[in-house]
């Protein structure tokens, strides 16, 4: 991996501000915020574990106290659905803007096409993190694969899925197990597999792969990817009843008191 260039130079970049939305951390960091750190992290080696948080991570953190540690323990949360914006700006500590998984994976494997760092895709149905592998690839020519693997976030499986991934060293390892699974996956593994950077990236295999579309970017713009979601898998209508109505009504009662 050659990380002698401008970026990562730049090896320490200022710890962004960190908020807290119904008790769970969020840092106020950029797109190009986030990749300066990351570039970082990749020169110095050494486990990290990135989290990418949006209203339903928050609201699961806020009954499941073991998935709010990990995500307190976290090196970057960052602030992926569009709620945290809208909710912190409610709050009166707006966070300057958002760093989605789809475009942080999109620039995480630029970044590792130009340099030879090694990605490992774990998670997903089978067939699809190579998929997404294989889009990656087209779209970044010269990025090297380490490994794909769906597997299970299930324990007993994480012996085999350690060896494998050792074997493969990676640098970047992104998991995409759903929350809070994967991220109860690298907090536990992290410390066995120690690869510099750990990413939970939630349904974005899928997306890659072209199984989920992901909504235009004019309804993201609007904050209306949830309605998207709805109109394109209602039978997610639950979570997004969680994330958009909620997440609302708690931040709008307690927000305030439990900041
Ligand atoms: N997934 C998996 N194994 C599991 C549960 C989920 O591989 O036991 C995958 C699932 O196939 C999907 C991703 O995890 O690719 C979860 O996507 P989702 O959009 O639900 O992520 P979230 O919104 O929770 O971040």
């Amino acid at each position: 991996m050659n990380l002698q260039s401008p970026i990562s130079s730049l090896q320490s970049p200022v710890a962004p501000s960190r908020i807290h939305i119904l008790g769970i951390a969020v840092d106020d960091v950029l797109p190009d915020e986030a990749m300066e750190r990351l570039a970082g992290w990749l020169a110095q080696g050494g486990p990290h574990h990135v989290v990418t948080v949006n209203p339903e991570f928050v609201m699961e953190a806020r009954r499941n106290p073991a998935f709010r540690q990990v995500l307190h323990a976290a090196d970057m949360a960052l602030p992926d659905g569009v709620g945290l914006l809208y909710a912190a700006r409610f709050l009166g500590m707006p966070l300057r803007g958002r760093v989605t998984g789809v475009e942080l994976t999109h620039r995480l494997a630029a970044l590792a096409a130009e340099r030879g760092v090694r990605l490992f895709l774990l998670g997903a149905a089978p067939g699809v993190a190579e998929e997404a592998a294989a889009a990656l690839v087209s779209r970044y020519p010269g990025l090297t694969i380490a490994g794909c693997y769906a597997g299970t976030p299930q324990p007993r499986h994480e012996p085999f899925l350690r060896q494998l991934i050792a074997a493969a060293r990676p640098d970047v390892l992104l998991v995409a197990y759903g929350h809070p699974r994967q991220d109860m996956w690298i907090a536990r593994n992290q410390p066995f597999v120690q690869v510099p950077i750990a990413v939970g990236v939630g349904g974005v295999f899928d997306y890659l792969a072209g199984h989920v579309p992901l909504a235009p970017a004019w309804l993201r713009r609007l904050g209306l990817e949830w309605l998207y979601r709805l109109l394109k898998q209602p039978h997610r209508w639950r979570r997004i009843f969680t994330a958009v109505v909620a997440f609302t009504w708690a931040v709008v009662t307690k927000g305030k008191a439990e900041g």
